[in-house]
C-alpha cells in the first residue's frame, strides 16, 4: 500500500463515530477526487501533495466537524492548484462543499496574482501562498488585504475559518521543509494572526500548537532553552504533582465529590510569555504547580472550591469565577490559587466535562454535542453573534492595514468586564477607556460623553478600564465628540468600534457644512452668470450624483469644481422647454448654429433684449416678417407674451460662434485697471465690442460688451477678472 493510502485509512478510522455510511462515502469520494487531481504534485519535503490534504482533514476530524467540512478539507487546494473547478465540486459534492472550497480558495487567491513559476508553480506543492509584490501594491498591503478578506469570510462562515486554521497548522508543522527565509515570516504571521484567531474561536487545541511551533522558528534559542529546562525538571515535577493529586482526590472523595484530576501541561510559548511579560525567571514560572479538576456538575464545582479554600489559604486576587461570568470566547471554569503545604502556590481550575470540552474545542465543541441538546446550539449561535458584534465595524473599514490593526485592537485583545450603573456587564477589549465604554453603551452617549466616574471617582478620559470597574458616564445635553478623540497619540479611544462611530459623526457634520457651502457657491455662480432658473435635479443627474444634496456636498468639499458644473450647463443636450413642455419635437437633429425645431432653415436671430448664449435656456419667438428671434426663456419680454402659438422649441447647435454678452466690473479704481482687463481678454482671444467707465468716489464701474463662445468661457473669464487686484466683482448684466 502507498504511504498516502495508509494515511487515508488512518483518517477513516479517526472519523467521528456519529457519521452515517453516506457521510463516510462523501469523505472517500473527496479523497478519490483530490488524490487524482494532485497526483503529480509534490510538497517541499518531496512527499506527495495529497498527504497535506489528508493531514488537514485529519486535524478537522479531531474537531469532529461534519462530513462536508472534512470533504472540503480534502479538496481545499484542488480549485487553486489543479484543473478541478468549482462546478465539478458542486456536481460531485453539492452546494455546501462547493461553498466551503470556494471560501478557502478566495482566501488564498489574492497573493497569487503574480505567478512566479519558481515559487508557486504547479507541481512543487508549496502550500504556503507565496506573496509577490505586484502592481497592485506593496507586499504588506497584499498581506493585509488577504487578512482582511479572511476575517470578513470568518464572520460569514466559521467552517471556512476552521479549514484555514487546519491548513495553517499542518503547514507550520512541516515548516522545516520550507526555504529558511520564508520560515520566519510564516511563523510570525501565524503568531500574530492565526493563533489569536484560534484563541478567539476558543479552540485551545489549535492555539497552543500554532503558538509553540511558530515560536520555535521565531526564537529558536529561547525555544531550545525552555525545552531543555522542561525535560530536566520533568521527573521531579511529576512526582510532586502526583502527591498533590492524591491528596486532592482523598479530600474530595471524603466529601462525596467525584473528580478527575490532571496536571495542567504548560506550553512553551506560554512559559516564555509569562517570563517576558512579568519579568520572571524560568523557575519562577515553572514552579507554579497547576492542577485541573473535572467534576460532574456546576454545584460540585463550587463545593470543590469551598473544600480547597478551607484546606489551604487562598491567595488574594487569584480567584476568578468564569462560570458566573464566562470569558468572551465562552470559556468557563473556576480559577483559584492557594498556598500549598510547602507554602508555595498551587493553581487550581475547576470545571464540568462540558465546560472542559468547550475550553479545548471552543466553537468546534458544538459538534461534539450535536446530540447533546439545544444548550450548545444556543452557545454556538451566541459565539458566532459575539464574533460578529466585535467586528461590527468590519464593512466600514476599507483600508486593509487599518482593518488588520482593528482586528488586533478589537478582536484579538483580551477582554475586560465593566459594570454599567444599572449593573449590566459589558465586555470590552483590554486597554479600553471610558469613551470606548460610552460608545459601546450607546452611540449617542459616546457623542455626548464629557467625563466619567470609575467606582464613584472622577477619572481622566484616557484612563484604562479594569475588570470589575463600575463606570458611569457624565454627558452633556447636546454636542458631539472632540477631534482629539481620534488622535492616536492621545490614546483617548482604543476600539475601532468607537473610532468608526466618531468618524461617522464628523463626516455627517462635514456633509452638512459642505452642503450649505456647495449650495451657496453654485447659487452665487449662477447669479453671476445671469442664470435665474435652474433644475438642480437634472443637473445632479447629468453630473451623475444621486441627489442634489450629494451634488452640493461634492461642490462644498471641492470634490467637484464649479467650472465642471458650468461646463455641464453649457453642454446640456436637453434644455427643458418650460414654456411648452408638450410641444412635439419634429426634429431632434442638430446642425451648426441655431436650430429651430420643426422649421429647419428658417432665419434665426439672437434677441438684443436678453442676448442669449449657449447654455442659457432659450425659446424661439416667431416674429412678423423677421423669421424667428431667439430669447432667453426668462427674458422679461418673452414672459409678457400671452400668445403661446408663436413660441417654438429651439436648441443650441455645436458650431463655433460667439455671442455678445454685457458684463459689469466693480473695482476700487487704480492705475492700469482697464489695461489689465483688456490684456486678460486678449489672452483669451475675446473681443471687446463696447466699453464704458464710470468712476464715483474712487469706485470704478466698468461696462463691457464682450464676445464669448459659451457659459464655460464666460464663467472662466469672470473668475479671472475677479482675481485681478482691486476688483470686487465681475458679473454678467442685462443688455441695454
Ligand atoms: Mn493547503
Amino acid at each position: 500500500m502507498k504511504p498516502s493510502t495508509i494515511a487515508f485509512e488512518t483518517l477513516l478510522e479517526q472519523l467521528p463515530e456519529t457519521y452515517t455510511p453516506a457521510d463516510r462515502e462523501l469523505v472517500m469520494k473527496a479523497y478519490a477526487v483530490a488524490e487524482e487531481a494532485h497526483r503529480e504534485q509534490k510538497r517541499h519535503s518531496g512527499e506527495p501533495y495529497i498527504n497535506h490534504c489528508i493531514a488537514v482533514a485529519s486535524i478537522l476530524a479531531e474537531l469532529k466537524v461534519p462530513a462536508e467540512v472534512i470533504a472540503a478539507g480534502l479538496l481545499h487546494d484542488t480549485v487553486e492548484d489543479t484543473s478541478v473547478t468549482l462546478a465539478d465540486i458542486r456536481r460531485d459534492f453539492g452546494d455546501t462543499v462547493r461553498l466551503l472550497v470556494d471560501g478557502v480558495t478566495k482566501l488564498t487567491h489574492l497573493p497569487r496574482v503574480s505567478h512566479d513559476a519558481k515559487d508557486v508553480g504547479k507541481g512543487n506543492g508549496a502550500d504556503e501562498k507565496v506573496i509577490q509584490p505586484t502592481s497592485l501594491g506593496r507586499k504588506e498591503d497584499m498581506v493585509s488585504e488577504t487578512l482582511r478578506k479572511m476575517f470578513l469570510a470568518m464572520s460569514e462562515n466559521v467552517d471556512v475559518m476552521l479549514i484555514k486554521l487546519a491548513d495553517r497548522l499542518h503547514n507550520i508543522r512541516t515548516l522545516g521543509h520550507m526555504p529558511e527565509h520564508k520560515q520566519k515570516r510564516i511563523a510570525q504571521e501565524t503568531l500574530d494572526i492565526f493563533a489569536p484567531l484560534a484563541n478567539r474561536l476558543g479552540i485551545w487545541q489549535l492555539k497552543w500548537e500554532l503558538e509553540d511551533l511558530s515560536f520555535r522558528y521565531i526564537n529558536p534559542e529561547k525555544y531550545k532553552e525552555i525545552v531543555g529546562q522542561l525535560a530536566e525538571r520533568r521527573p521531579d515535577r511529576e512526582r510532586t504533582l502526583e502527591e498533590i493529586k492524591d491528596k486532592l482526590i482523598k479530600l474530595l472523595e471524603k466529601n462525596n465529590i467525584k473528580a478527575e484530576i490532571s496536571g495542567r501541561p504548560k506550553h512553551i510559548y506560554s512559559i516564555y510569555k509569562k517570563m517576558r511579560d512579568k519579568d520572571r525567571t524560568f523557575n519562577m514560572v515553572y514552579d507554579v504547580r497547576a492542577v485541573r479538576l473535572i467534576v460532574p456538575d456546576v454545584p460540585s464545582c463550587y463545593a470543590a472550591l469551598g473544600l480547597i479554600h478551607t484546606s489551604w489559604r487562598p491567595i488574594q486576587g487569584e480567584f476568578d469565577d468564569y462560570i458566573a461570568a464566562p470569558k468572551d470566547n465562552f470559556y468557563q471554569s473556576l480559577h483559584t490559587a492557594v498556598k500549598y503545604d510547602d507554602k508555595r502556590p498551587l493553581e487550581v481550575q475547576i470545571r464540568t466535562p462540558e465546560m472542559h470540552l468547550s475550553a479545548e474545542y471552543g466553537i468546534a465543541a458544538h459538534w461534539r454535542y450535536k446530540e447533546g441538546g439545544k444548550q450548545t446550539d444556543k452557545n454556538f449561535e451566541k459565539h458566532i453573534n459575539s464574533l460578529r458584534s466585535m467586528m461590527e465595524w468590519r464593512t466600514d473599514v476599507k483600508d486593509a492595514a487599518e482593518f488588520v490593526e482593528s482586528m488586533q485592537s478589537d478582536v484579538f485583545k483580551d477582554r475586560v468586564y465593566i459594570q454599567t450603573p444599572r449593573g449590566d456587564i459589558i465586555d470590552l477589549p483590554s486597554g479600553s477607556t471610558p469613551i470606548d465604554f460610552a460608545y459601546h453603551v450607546h452611540t449617542d452617549i459616546g457623542h455626548r460623553c464629557r467625563g466619567a466616574k470609575v467606582n464613584g471617582k472622577l477619572v481622566p478620559l484616557y484612563q484604562e478600564l479594569k475588570t470589575n470597574d463600575s463606570v458611569e458616564i457624565l454627558t452633556a445635553k447636546r454636542g458631539g465628540p472632540s477631534r482629539d478623540w481620534v488622535n492616536p497619540s492621545l490614546g483617548l479611544v482604543k476600539t475601532q468600534r468607537a473610532r468608526s462611530k466618531i468618524k461617522v459623526w464628523f463626516k455627517k457634520q462635514e456633509d452638512e457644512q459642505n452642503l450649505a457651502q456647495g449650495r451657496a457657491t453654485l447659487e452665487r455662480e449662477l447669479q453671476r452668470l445671469g442664470i435665474k432658473e435652474t433644475n438642480f435635479e437634472n443637473l445632479a443627474h447629468n453630473l451623475e450624483y444621486k441627489t442634489t444634496d450629494e451634488l452640493f456636498i461634492a461642490l462644498g468639499a471641492a470634490d467637484l469644481s464649479i467650472s465642471k458644473v458650468i461646463k455641464q450647463f453649457a453642454e446640456a443636450e436637453e434644455i427643458k422647454d418650460i414654456l411648452e413642455p408638450n410641444a412635439p419635437a419634429t426634429s431632434d437633429k442638430k446642425s451648426s448654429g441655431i436650430e429651430v425645431v420643426g422649421l429647419k432653415g428658417m432665419l434665426a436671430n439672437m434677441a438684443k433684449c436678453c442676448a442669449p448664449m449657449p447654455g442659457d435656456e432659450i425659446v424661439g419667438f416667431v416674429t412678423r416678417g423677421r423669421g424667428v428671434t431667439v430669447h432667453r426663456h426668462d427674458c422679461p419680454n418673452i414672459l409678457k407674451i400671452q400668445d403661446r402659438e408663436r413660441f417654438l422649441k429651439v436648441d443650441w447647435g455645436h458650431a463655433e460662434r460667439t455671442y455678445p454678452i454685457p458684463i459689469a466690473i466693480k473695482a476700487y479704481d487704480r492705475q492700469g485697471l482697464m489695461v489689465d482687463v483688456s490684456k486678460l481678454l486678449a489672452d483669451e482671444n475675446i473681443n471687446i465690442t463696447n466699453v464704458s467707465v464710470n468712476i464715483n468716489r474712487s469706485i470704478a464701474d466698468l461696462r463691457l460688451m464682450i464676445e464669448v463662445r459659451d457659459l464655460t468661457q464666460l464663467s472662466k473669464i469672470l473668475n479671472r477678472i475677479e482675481n485681478l487686484p482691486n476688483v470686487m466683482e465681475a458679473r454678467r448684466t442685462n443688455p441695454g
